[in-house]
């Protein structure tokens, strides 16, 4: 490959030592400066083969967005407020100013730069190991004051750039091209491994880091599963109508009931430990008391995918009543009592030292039958279906059993995690819908001129592609209660501000329903859906779960 101007020479004497928070911050930016996916690989590359193991596992971790491996569940609890603060002890910025800057620049690590280069430069100095340390600290804190406190002693001694990466870092986003999956594809590259053995033992171990130091040594076909942290969830893509089934896969056809719920994970093992994870990979464990002594009665080491949902009575509840137990910090005893859940698994993925999921479906799910599944852990039930119109023939019979839809899955294919293939596919209601994300938002008129109330929103370009193609605007769907909350949100994360349309920061994801899908040169997808409205919100969902442009394509019958 080419060599690029910008990369550095870490191995000759004069330069500086690759270490630094410097030395990573300045990688970051010319990681920053390119677009090309090799060219980023290959500055990684050569950034990481300069460091020691030690540092080499902290540096794939930073690259991949994450302060701590994602088996740990520790969090750093800081965000724009506690920035903002620590920033202004050191350099006087007005409210309004603030604002502007926040505005203009869309970044805190930007904008915390743009403060602090307004006052002398102390020398750069700082190690990564003493910038995790004081990550550790400042997980380990727990009083906001406490926080800015310790980061006003940080500021201190950073320079702008290390001050731009290091408060990126703490926002988890470093916004420079890069994903888990490019850091993967460095490492493969710079030790010569598949990238598929790269992939493999960090799902497994669940820490980057420990997978960096792995590939250098050749040592990432020992590596093995570790349970309690989440591992990305195999998706599945829409279906508009039964029809379509027979262009997805042959028969046999594995139907199971589309669960209203939310998608969960459950890992425990022979000790009793327990941790249940959300779509988000947040852990929601102690949302779900019920399901507690039941998954821990299990045998052995276990990892199931599934859904919660409510459930009463032998019978599924509507999402609508099901949504009360979420988003709550503690669950009171009346809703307990109330709106009881139950999980659903249709999947296991690794049981007692077994990683099922690189088995087929069938063999997975005989394995699955095999556990004394009761209580409120159950057993999905599936169909097995010869024909397409067998299949499509059980769509009516779930929406009575007051399920969404059917998932229709193949079952010769093994678990892909975090994939969305047509392996497995959803037919929901009578319309089609698509996931979305919401890229800029106006006005609305008469009784909602106050609300930011029409949302135009985009797909992804592709699963490896997070460019966002527009496909249409929707007015309506959402309660004013939801729009006035909404309408707050939006504010606080525009991008750009034209008086009637903001530009906002791509996170809200949506579930709109529409008629058809219409070749349209009005969007950058060039499709535009016709009559769309809203479903609902989907705060389950991360913005790199939404569907893409091939499933428009798809939905347009292209
Ligand atoms: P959607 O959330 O509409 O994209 O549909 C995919 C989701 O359906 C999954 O992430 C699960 O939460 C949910 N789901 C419900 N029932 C099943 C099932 N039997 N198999 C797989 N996923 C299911």
């Amino acid at each position: 490959m080419r060599s690029t101007s910008k990369r550095i020479n870490w191995s000759s004497s004069d330069m500086a030592d690759p270490t630094t928070l410097l030395a990573f911050a300045e990688t970051a930016a010319a990681i920053a400066g390119t677009s090309k996916k090799l060219e980023k690989a290959a500055l990684l590359g050569n950034y990481f083969a300069a460091l020691p193991d030690e540092v080499l596992a902290v540096a794939a971790r930073y690259f991949s967005e994450r302060v701590f491996p994602l088996y740990d569940q520790r969090t750093l609890n800081v965000g724009f407020a506690q920035l903002r603060d620590a920033v202004r002890a050191l350099v006087p910025a007005s409210d309004d100013e603030i604002r502007a800057l926040s505005v203009r620049l869309g970044d805190v690590g930007d904008m915390v730069a743009e403060l602090l280069a307004r006052r002398p430069p102390p020398a750069p100095g700082w190690t990564l190991p003493q910038l995790q340390a004081l990550f550790d600290e400042l997980a380990a804190t727990g009083g906001s004051k406490a926080k800015v406190q310790q980061l006003v002693a940080a500021l201190t001694e950073w320079t702008p750039l290390e001050a731009r990466y290091a408060s990126k870092l703490m926002m988890g986003e470093l916004r420079i091209g890069l994903r888990e999956g490019l850091v993967e594809d460095a490492l493969a590259r710079l030790y010569g491994h598949p990238l598929g053995e790269v992939s493999r033992a960090n799902m497994l171990l669940g820490d980057i880091g420990e997978t960096a130091v792995r590939a250098r040594h050749g040592t990432l076909s020992t590596a093995r599963m570790r349970l309690f942290h989440p591992i990305k969830f195999m998706l599945a893509s829409p279906i508009a109508a039964p029809d379509e089934l027979a262009q997805t896969f042959a028969p046999p056809y594995f139907v199971e009931d589309k669960y209203d719920g939310i998608r969960a994970q459950l890992h425990k093992d022979a000790s009793g430990r327990l941790a249940i994870f959300s779509r988000t990979l947040d852990e929601v464990s102690h949302r779900f008391p019920e399901l507690h002594s039941d998954a821990r009665g299990l045998p052995g080491d276990l990892l199931l995918d599934g859904e919660v949902l409510g459930w009463r009575d032998g019978r599924a509840l509507p999402f609508k009543e099901f949504q009360q137990r979420l988003g709550r910090k503690t669950v009171s005893p009346a809703l307990l009592g109330e709106v009881p859940v139950v999980f659903v698994t249709f999947d296991l993925l690794y049981a007692n030292g077994e990683l099922l999921l690189e088995r087929s479906l069938a063999e997975r799910r005989s394995a699955l039958e095999r556990l004394p599944l009761e209580g409120s852990v159950r057993l999905s039930e599936i169909r097995v279906c010869e024909s397409a119109d067998e299949a499509a023939a059980q769509f009516e019979p779930a929406r009575d059993r007051g399920q969404e839809g059917l998932m229709i899955k193949d079952p010769r294919s093994l678990y892909k995690p975090g994939r969305r293939g047509q392996e497995w596919v959803k037919l929901k209601r009578a319309l089609a819908t698509l996931d979305v994300v919401v890229t800029a938002v106006e006005w609305g008129h008469g009784r909602r001129r106050h609300l930011l109330s029409d949302y135009t929103f985009a797909v992804r370009a592709g699963e490896d592609e997070p460019t966002l193609l527009n496909v249409g605007k929707a007015y309506s769907g959402l309660t004013d209660a939801e729009l006035a909350e909404m309408t707050e949100w939006f504010k606080a994360h525009t991008i750009r501000d034209f008086g009637r349309v903001r530009l906002v920061e791509p996170r809200i994801v949506l579930e709109v329903a529409f008629d058809v899908v219409q070749p349209s040169p009005r969007h950058k997808s060039g499709y535009a859906l016709r009559f769309p409205r809203i479903v609902r919100l989907r705060d389950d969902k991360l913005p790199s779960e939404i569907d893409t442009l091939e499933a428009v394509k798809r939905l347009a019958g292209v």
